[in-house]
């Protein structure tokens, strides 16, 4: 991306849009017949709404199975959706044929969790970076401007000097080299968005810190929109703007990550925050997860709890969590906190005045 159209997008604008996504996946044939006509799906994720803006973190944190994943894919349209819509500057992407597909996808470009399963063995890194650049027309005329578009790419995910690494195959770089190779390649579309599906999990600790600070770094040359799927709510704190969660296929709590992480609302989220590894914790200290009414994991999502799908677990249940589902409300008077949890719904708060 040139400096000069680095000017003319504005922080803060809307590039991409969930609006009530949803993806139920059917349930396998052989397995139909333990299920009824109803429970022949699996509902990986429901109604989910988010907002990815330009110069913007969203991080999007939650248990494994929670449905973050699916809905990275969903909006990478890697998976057809069941309802709800994906909007583009706007603009819906339902309909559209093939040629739409490839002008999307070189808007919003995902990264994986796995660098080294996401890279063919058999390339090497000149070609993964120039395939990319072909399919996006953003390779030049001749060979001189492919030869600089190549380099610049890898200069800037900080694989320098660029011929060192141009003719290596991915097997001869460390994983975070290889997630910088990864990163490069989706650069290499001139993204608007990046749909980074939990991509320094597989990283070894110690250079974790260095993939994400390069992502904030792109996202502040470029003014890049990031979504950041991640099951580790601490690092959404050191890296989003703002926080989701989701938790059994739904949005359960969200606000600026400060708020989250620091006063979350929901009963999940601080099961969540108070379940990571705390070396200030003494002995004896009550272990949050004992809290935890159920097995510790989320439920089936075939058969999904009824009413809020966190009630089997919630040390807060109330009886109308088992029957009815909870709309998001506001939280205090942090403006954009909100929570889908019946706690603090008006009438529930009065009744526990009394
Ligand atoms: Fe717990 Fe009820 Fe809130 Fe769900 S709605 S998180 S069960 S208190």
């Amino acid at each position: 991306m040139t400096s000069t159209q680095d000017a003319k997008v504005q922080t803060g604008e809307v590039v991409l849009e969930a609006v009530g996504l949803t993806k139920h996946f059917p349930v396998r044939r052989k397995l139909r017949q333990f299920f009824t006509r109803e429970q022949n799906a699996v509902h990986a994720v429901d109604d989910v709404n988010l907002t990815l803006r330009r110069g913007q973190v969203v991080a999007l944190v939650g248990e494994s199975g929670s449905g973050k994943s699916t809905v990275a894919r969903l909006l990478a349209q890697l998976y057809p959706r069941t309802d709800g819509d994906i909007r583009l500057h706007g603009e819906s992407t339902r309909v559209k044929g093939g040629g739409a597909f490839r002008a999307y996808a070189a808007r919003v470009q995902m990264i994986f969790q796995d660098p080294f399963a996401s890279l063919n063995p058999v390339h090497t890194i000149r070609y993964h970076l120039t395939r990319s650049l072909k399919i996006h027309h953003n390779a030049g005329k001749t060979d001189e401007d492919l030869e600089i578009a190549l380099r610049d790419l890898l200069t800037r995910v900080s694989l320098t000097p660029p011929e060192r690494y141009l003719d290596k195959f991915p097997h001869e770089l460390s994983g975070g080299q290889r997630q910088r190779v990864a990163i490069a390649r989706a650069l290499g579309a001139q993204p608007e968005a990046l749909l980074a599906d939990e991509p320094v999990s597989m990283l070894d600790v110690s250079i974790r810190l260095g993939v994400l600070n390069l992502l904030r770094d792109l996202k502040e040359r470029l003014n890049l929109a990031i979504l950041y799927i991640t099951h580790d709510i601490a690092s959404a704190r050191y890296f989003a703007d703002e926080t989701l969660v989701m938790y059994a296929g739904r949005m359960v709590e969200g606000g600026d990550s400060e708020t989250v992480t620091q006063s979350p609302a929901h009963p999940y989220t601080r099961l969540l925050i108070d379940s990571a590894p705390d070396p200030d914790r003494l002995a004896g200290d009550v272990n949050p997860l004992d809290e935890d009414r159920g097995n510790g994991e989320p439920p089936s999502l075939i058969r999904p709890p009824s009413g809020c799908r966190f009630h089997p677990r919630c040390p807060a249940a109330m009886a109308r969590c088992e029957t009815d589902l909870p709309v998001r409300l506001e939280i205090g008077d942090k403006p954009g906190h909100w929570a889908a949890c019946w706690l603090y719904d008006e009438a529930t708060v009065k009744e526990a005045a009394k």
